[in-house]
C-alpha cells in the first residue's frame, strides 16, 4: 500500500521530472497532474506509473514516457475550442490528457481490445468528450475532418497523406517519423494557406504505425 504522503511525494517528483525535461506550459502540466497515469497501467508495472518511463501495456504495445507525452502535448498548442484527432489510443493516457485541454478528442487504435479498455477508463474518469474508434488510423477519420490538431503516437516513415489532408489550415500535427527500429524524429507540421511547414523537435522511439486491424 502506498500512503497519502508517498502519493504526494510521487506526484511532486513526477511534475519535477516533466519540468526538467522542458514541459513548461501551465495548462499541460495541470492536465497531466489531474490525469492519474496509474489508472492506465495494470499488473506488475502499476507501481511505476509515476516514473518517467515508457511501460508495457496489452497487445505488445507501450504507454509513452510521461515527459514525451508532455512535450508532444505542449508542441500541439491545444486550445479549449479545438477538435483533436489522436492516432494510437494505446492505454488511453494521452487521449485523457488531451481531453482536459480540448473541446473534443477522437482517438483511433488498430486493437479493439485496447480501445475497449481505454473507453472503460474514460467512463470511470467521467470524461465525456472523447470518442474512440477501432481502425487503421493512417486513413484518419474523413467523416469527422477537418481537425484543428492531430497527434500520432506511432511512427510512420513519412506523415500519412490522409492525415495531412484532414488537418485544418492553421492546424498543427505532431508525429514521430522514421523507420520503426532505426532512429525516429518527432516533428511538428503546421498547415498554412500555402502548404505545410515542417519542424524537427527531438529524437524519439515509438512503436511502428502498422497497416490494417490488430488481431485482438
Ligand atoms: N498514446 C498511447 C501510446 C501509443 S502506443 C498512450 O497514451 O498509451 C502506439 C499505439 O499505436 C499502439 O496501441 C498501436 O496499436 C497503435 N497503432 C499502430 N499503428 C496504428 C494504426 N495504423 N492505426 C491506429 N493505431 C495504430
Amino acid at each position: 500500500m502506498t500512503s497519502p504522503d508517498e502519493v504526494a511525494e510521487q506526484k511532486m517528483r513526477f511534475l519535477f521530472a516533466l519540468r526538467q525535461r522542458g514541459v513548461r506550459d501551465a495548462r499541460v502540466l495541470s492536465a497531466m497532474e489531474a490525469t492519474d497515469r496509474g489508472l492506465f497501467i495494470r499488473g506488475t508495472f502499476a507501481d511505476r506509473a509515476y516514473d518517467d518511463t515508457p511501460l508495457p501495456i496489452a497487445c505488445g504495445q507501450t504507454i509513452s514516457q510521461p515527459s514525451i507525452v508532455g512535450l508532444m502535448t505542449q508542441a500541439l498548442e491545444v486550445g479549449p475550442r479545438d477538435k483533436v484527432l489522436e492516432i494510437g489510443t494505446g492505454s488511453g493516457y494521452q487521449a485523457a490528457v488531451l481531453a482536459r485541454l480540448a473541446r473534443r478528442v477522437y482517438t483511433v487504435d488498430r486493437f479493439r481490445r485496447l480501445v475497449a479498455s481505454a473507453e472503460q477508463i474514460f467512463v470511470t474518469m467521467g470524461l465525456t468528450n472523447v470518442t474512440t474508434f477501432t481502425g487503421d488510423g493512417s486513413h484518419g477519420l474523413p467523416d469527422h475532418a477537418p481537425f484543428d490538431r492531430i497527434l500520432v503516437t506511432a511512427a510512420a516513415e513519412d506523415p500519412p497523406g490522409p492525415l495531412l489532408a484532414q488537418l485544418r489550415i492553421g492546424g498543427i500535427m505532431v508525429l514521430p517519423v522514421g523507420q520503426s527500429d532505426a532512429v525516429q524524429t518527432l516533428i511538428r507540421v503546421r498547415r498554412t494557406e500555402d502548404g505545410y511547414e515542417y519542424d524537427e523537435m527531438l529524437p524519439v522511439r515509438f512503436v511502428p504505425l502498422l497497416e490494417g486491424l490488430g488481431r485482438e
